[in-house]
């Protein structure tokens, strides 16, 4: 049986309809001409986006209301996040990991750290990101960084990369170890004492956002700084990760979503030997089975979002949803490809970048193997999916 937890039970329909509909328009008028500029430049214009997106209410989609934020549920952000996958990967990169981890640090991290950030976060002037992966060590738990106790304080040493926005990151969720066996989590201001950022080259999709190494050369903060208590940053790590789990598939299903309908539209318009290419059935074929891919995606990313919703903890279906997004993806953006020929390959063609964002979401959030991990590891535990039986004899 799962854990029941306090989650958001969201906003009223007309409410984050109005929302919705505002950042569908923006999304479309004035993030997506930039798409051009930032794949040229490999930079997103930060002086450009982030005050639409503030002005939008993009950034606080997932801090509670009492700290300034939408308070969207899992069900209301999920279609939001989607939309922003159809266009330039960076810009979604962005909205992904500002909402994602003040979201994780709204429900791991204590009054104090929420006060203190989130309002913030909620209109762009602070913004968390998630320290954990590092050069030298493997994925999750298995860490180098250290952090021990000095009277008052810890001293954090380490060093992490990879660290997305670690150019606009007010705040670091830093992931150390306190003992040899036991890993804790700490909320490091940005400006604090020894911590130091540097860019990694520019990535294969999704450019213009910055992955850097942080390091962090005996960074001293309070002990209040600590994210729960000492030793709790496994638990906290999965916490968190759960449910951004859950938002990289929805960013895979938007990715899909786009990919499909572009090849809907090349298959009517191409002509080749007099006729359409969308009437050849094995053009048919790649239709049907991107559409299958999508039609799937949007089935488990309901139930994943309803059960979170209902205050669920939902490890197994989060791990899932991660793996058959990155799957269904991979398959949509390949056929996708198919479908437009030779100049689905070149820049002329948004296939071409999609294909390239779409990739990331392989590695955002855990790889393949550690989704394996997860999700086998609940089904050895004695988790069964009884839920799929109900529905069936539900009338
Ligand atoms: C653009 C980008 C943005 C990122 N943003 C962030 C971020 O904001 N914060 C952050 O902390 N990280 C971030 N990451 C890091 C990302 O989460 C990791 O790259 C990913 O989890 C894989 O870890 P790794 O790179 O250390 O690969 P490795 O651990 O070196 O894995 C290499 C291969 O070995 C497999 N493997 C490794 N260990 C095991 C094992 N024990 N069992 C089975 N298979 C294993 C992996 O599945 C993979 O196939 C980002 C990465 C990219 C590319």
């Amino acid at each position: 049986m799962t854990a029941t937890l306090t989650h958001s039970v969201g906003i009223p329909e007309s409410e984050y309809l109005a929302l919705r509909d505002r950042i569908f328009e923006a999304i479309w008028s004035e993030l997506d001409p930039l798409e051009r500029r930032i794949e040229d430049e490999e930079q997103v214009p930060h002086d450009i986006v982030m005050p639409i997106l503030a002005r939008i209410g993009a950034l606080g989609l997932l801090v509670p209301r009492e700290y300034g934020g939408s308070g969207l549920s899992i069900a209301q952000y999920l279609p939001i996040i989607a939309e922003f996958a159809k266009v330039q990967g960076g810009l979604r990169v962005i909205v992904h990991v500002h909402n994602s981890f003040a979201h994780a640090l709204s429900e791991i991290g204590n009054e104090q750290q929420k006060a203190a950030v989130l309002p913030g976060a909620a209109t762009g002037r602070n913004s968390v990101a998630f320290a954990l992966t590092e050069p030298g060590f493997g994925t999750g738990a298995d860490l180098g960084s250290t952090a021990v106790r000095d009277g008052d304080d810890y001293v954090i040493t380490g060093e992490k990369w990879l660290i997305t926005n670690s150019d606009i990151a007010s705040h670091f969720i830093v992931f150390a170890k306190t003992t040899d066996r036991e890993v804790s989590a700490f909320l490091v201001p940005r400006d604090t004492e020894g911590l130091s950022i540097a860019a990694l080259p520019e990535t294969m999709g999704c450019k213009g956002t910055e992955h850097g190494r942080v390091t962090l050369d005996a960074v001293r903060v309070p002990a209040a700084a600590l994210v729960g208590a000492e030793g709790q940053g496994n638990e906290h790590l999965e916490r968190a990760l759960e449910i951004s789990r859950v938002f990289i598939a929805a960013s895979s299903l938007g990715t899909s979503e786009r990919a499909l309908e572009l090849s809907i539209a090349h298959a009517k318009s191409r002509v080749t030997f007099g006729k359409p290419i969308g009437t050849r059935q094995a053009v048919q074929r790649y239709l049907a089975e991107m559409a299958t891919d999508v039609y799937a995606l949007r089935g488990i990313l309901a139930d994943a979002a309803r059960k979170w919703d209902a205050g669920e903890r939902i490890p197994a279906e989060a791990s899932m949803c991660k793996l058959f997004g990155l799957e269904a993806v991979g398959r949509v953006t390949d056929r996708a490809l198919l479908v437009h020929g030779g100049i689905g390959y070149t820049r002329a063609h948004p296939i071409e970048r999609l294909y390239r964002d779409a990739r990331l979401n392989w590695l955002e959030e855990g790889t393949p193997t550690i989704q394996y991990l997860v999700a086998a590891g609940r089904l050895l535990d004695g988790y069964a999916f009884s839920d799929a039986f109900e529905i069936s004899h539900r009338p």
